[in-house]
């Protein structure tokens, strides 16, 4: 269930990977452009994404490449590189803070999925939060309120997005 099954190294099953989904036109998407995780990345090198075994590509129907996930238990897989001291998963790429992409986006797990950016949908995410501060970034904060309509019903300004850092 986990390891290296093909004997090949991670780098070269990162590769190998990245390679099949181009030749077949699947191609791996970034995090959305205006998503401020695009220059964040901090939960990735924060918390351990641990998930069932059966999401990993070894079993049917999975799709996080097994060679970059590691076992837990009988019934949980990581992906590797967050067991240490400096956690940074392996699909993990760029620089935390300034532009980061997953590169196997369309195949993480659903614990990945399932972690909201902070004020998706005007809810907090304290975990969002956290991973933010260690990594010396300000949390997000929500989107400022419509400004109130103007003479004539019209809005007077453009409500702002929120803040990235
Ligand atoms: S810590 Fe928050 S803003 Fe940063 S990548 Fe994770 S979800 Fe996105
Ligand atoms: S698989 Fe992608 S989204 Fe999930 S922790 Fe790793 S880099 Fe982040």
């Amino acid at each position: 269930m986990t390891g290296t099954r093909t004997g090949l190294t991670l780098a070269a099953v990162a590769g190998k990977v990245k390679r099949t989904l181009m030749d077949t036109n699947t191609e791996i998407q970034p995090i959305e452009p205006t998503s401020p995780c695009t220059c964040c990345g901090a939960c990735c090198a924060y918390y351990r994404c641990s998930f069932y075994w059966a999401e990993a590509d070894c079993a049917p129907g999975g799709t996080v490449p097994t060679a970059l996930t590691e076992k837990l238990n009988d019934f949980r897989q990581a992906m590797r590189g967050m067991s240490g001291s400096n956690p940074r998963c392996i699909a993990l790429e760029g620089e935390i803070g300034k532009s980061v992409r997953c590169t196997i986006y369309d195949l993480r797990s659903s614990v990945c999925r399932d972690f909201a950016v902070a004020w998706e949908n005007g809810v907090p995410n304290e975990r969002c939060d956290k991973a933010r501060l260690a990594w010396g970034l300000v949390p997000l904060t929500p989107p400022a309120s419509p400004p109130p309509a103007a003479a004539g019903g019209q809005p007077s300004a453009e409500a702002p997005t929120s803040s990235q850092m």
